[in-house]
């Protein structure tokens, strides 16, 4: 049984080498005689396990010492509630860029705890550009302002950090955390789900600046109360252990191949395989605005709705699968995250060369 290439954009590829390592642990990790599921999680063996992947992941993504890492659950969309709820607490007032739909989904969620303004968007254009704000756009007293760094689903990324001077910038990270290098001093919150790019789904991870503590509204749900998980060290309740150990396992992969840095170069040079390839071709046609496409998530058509899902049935067909684009945007969506071997972005190009000749 051979694997295949899967652009899914998630749950998507974990590195061969990371699911090698599980498996070979699975039955009986570390002379435990169990398996990382089986195990209390306040067992030695688990602590063990926890704490290297928050150093681990500490170490990669070099984040400050004035920051904690909170592992959390509930996806990245139960933080589009628990970033209002424990933020959200001055003047209860916060800024939207919507740049996509899990930012409009984060936008309307946030209404629900306050006074919420959408201070840019790139609905008018179906979201293929990033809006760009300045200071003044930002109300003064906004307790933070958020942002979708990358947009999975119409393959854009921030092309720059808004300048928010003392209002904290909170983004949701989930398509790109670990894909670059990432100055996490810029932020006052980050969060991701882990099924893109960190580990099976199940684990979220939050980054937060350590004086953003402690300030919930008294209704939040102690799950949701990112003091309360700090203080626990991640273990208020049953954390998601497994996911928790594979994101321990893909950290120490990336710093085997050099790091977040070293990684981002990959994903450039596969990137520019790919986008190369598009902007060259008579036959698909990238649907990102160029200076702010994503090197995760890389969109195109054929503007053509039969033909694309000819290409998605064809590509399925010689093991490059889950490239059909969200229905919002349609067409083609390759997802080519970290653990996509370049290997894998040269055998679609290949691929969609041929159907090219064939096809035009
Ligand atoms: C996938 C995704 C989400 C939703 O994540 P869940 O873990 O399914 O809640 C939110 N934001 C972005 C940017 C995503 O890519």
């Amino acid at each position: 049984m051979s694997r295949v290439y899967n652009f899914s954009a998630g749950p998507s590829m974990l590195p061969l080498e990371v699911l090698e390592t599980a498996a070979r642990e699975m039955t009986d990790y570390n002379g435990s005689g169990m398996s990382v599921m089986e195990m209390s999680h306040r067992s030695k063996a688990y602590e063990s396990i926890i704490n290297e992947a928050f150093a681990n992941l500490r170490q990669v993504l070099n984040v400050p010492e004035n920051y904690k890492i909170l592992f959390m659950q509930g996806g990245a969309s139960t933080q589009f509630a628990a970033v209002p709820l424990n933020l959200m607490n001055k003047n209860k007032k916060a800024d939207y860029i919507v740049s996509g739909q899990f930012s409009g989904k984060a936008f309307k969620e946030a209404q629900k705890y306050g006074d919420v303004k959408e201070i840019a968007s790139s609905k008018d254009k179906n979201f293929s550009y990033i809006p760009k704000i300045t200071r003044e756009d930002i109300r003064p007293d906004a307790d933070y302002v958020h942002i979708c760094f990358n947009n999975t689903i119409y393959g854009t990324h921030f092309d720059y950090i808004p300048d928010t001077g003392d209002i904290p910038l909170v983004a949701d990270m989930s398509s790109c955390i670990l894909s670059e290098p990432i100055d996490v001093s810029k932020f006052g919150v980050i969060y991701a789900g882990a099924q893109k790019n960190m580990a099976p789904a199940g684990v979220t991870v939050v980054i937060i600046r350590e004086d953003l503590l402690g300030n919930a509204r008294p209704d939040t749900p102690v799950m949701l109360d990112y003091k309360a998980i700090a203080d626990n060290d991640s273990m208020y309740n049953t954390p998601p252990c497994y996911s928790i150990y594979v994101l321990g396992l893909v950290c120490k992969w990336l710093q085997n191949l050099g790091g977040v840095k070293a990684m981002n170069e990959i994903n450039k040079r596969k990137a520019a395989v790919l986008y190369n390839y598009l902007d060259n071709s008579k036959l698909f046609k990238p649907t990102a605005e160029k200076e702010v496409r994503s090197i995760m998530n890389v969109c195109f058509v054929t503007g053509n709705e039969e033909m694309d899902a000819d290409v998605c049935k064809k590509a399925a067909g010689a093991g490059l699968v889950s490239i059909k684009g969200h229905r919002s945007v349609g067409g083609m969506r390759a997802s080519i995250y970290n653990a996509m071997p370049e290997a894998g972005v040269d055998a679609l190009v290949e691929f969609l060369k041929k159907y090219e000749e064939e096809h035009i």
